[in-house]
């Protein structure tokens, strides 16, 4: 069975005391859950890492960074390797976030380096797809979903993949606060499954964490669970704010 995992993406949000009070909150708050349930990850901005892992040890709450250079070092002015992350404490690292796909301006080709170093590296990736409206509503969802799995995952044996969670993303609903319809959702989600069993095998892609983003909120997070292959949730904005994302991971326990 596959388990829950719920990850908040903090986007260029707090600072250095509400990092750290965000982070022990959301510790706080899902203390009592089972953890052989749900996987809970917080993802701050580079420079409160280190604050939000000690803020977060030993409490079974994950950190993961919001990207990533796929160089182990050197001339990269403003770029942070695989190692450093990995240094100060990260387990997760979101690769392709549509923010950075659309407003940084990244390649199918550079998210794909960054999937493949950052395993090499000993970090989890989260491999973000999805579509723009336009692209939906020209029927090209499916086309554009397909091309961010196969130029995220290139060159990956089955066994590296696994490593790998899928989050969809539609970019429609990404701090738009329109949700996909949990059927929407489900749609696409079974794509991704049925694709990667292509690309790989059918019992790995039954193993594969694919998570929902967009505009999730405490009270649509249940009905989106409810989808049969809907394993987690992304949430951006409301991950922001320790009660609702507590109730986001409850709902997905
Ligand atoms: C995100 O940043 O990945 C996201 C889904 O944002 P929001 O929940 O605010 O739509």
């Amino acid at each position: 069975m596959r388990k829950s995992f719920v990850a908040g993406n903090w986007k260029m949000n707090t600072d250095s005391r509400s990092s750290v009070e965000l982070a022990k909150a959301v510790v706080a708050g899902s203390a009592g859950l089972a953890r052989e349930k749900v996987t809970v990850a917080v993802i701050p901005p580079f420079v409160y890492l280190p604050a939000v892992v000690q803020a977060v040890s030993s409490s079974g709450v994950a950190v993961g960074a919001q990207d990533v250079y796929f160089e182990p070092k050197g001339a990269f002015t403003g770029e942070i390797s695989p190692g450093m992350l990995k240094d100060v404490g990260c387990t997760y690292v979101l690769c392709g976030h549509s923010e950075r796909r659309h407003v940084i301006g990244e390649s199918d080709e550079l998210v794909g380096k960054k999937v493949t170093v950052a395993i090499g590296g000993g970090l989890l990736p989260i491999l973000c797809v999805g579509e723009l409206l336009e692209e939906r509503d020209a029927g090209k969802t499916e086309q554009v979903v397909a091309r961010h799995l196969k130029t995220g995952l290139a060159g990956l044996s089955a066994e590296k993949v696994a490593a790998v969670t899928i989050a969809y993303e539609p970019v429609w609903a990404i701090g738009t606060g329109r949700t996909a319809t949990p059927q929407q959702a489900q749609e696409v989600h079974a794509f991704i499954r049925k694709l990667l069993a292509q690309m790989y095998d059918a019992n790995l892609a039954r193993e594969m964490c694919i998570q929902y983003g967009g505009s999730v909120k405490a009270d649509n997070a249940k009905e989106l669970m409810a989808q049969e292959d809907v394993d987690g949730l992304l949430v951006g904005g409301a991950s922001l704010k320790a009660e609702e994302f507590v109730r986001i991971i409850q709902a997905a326990a």
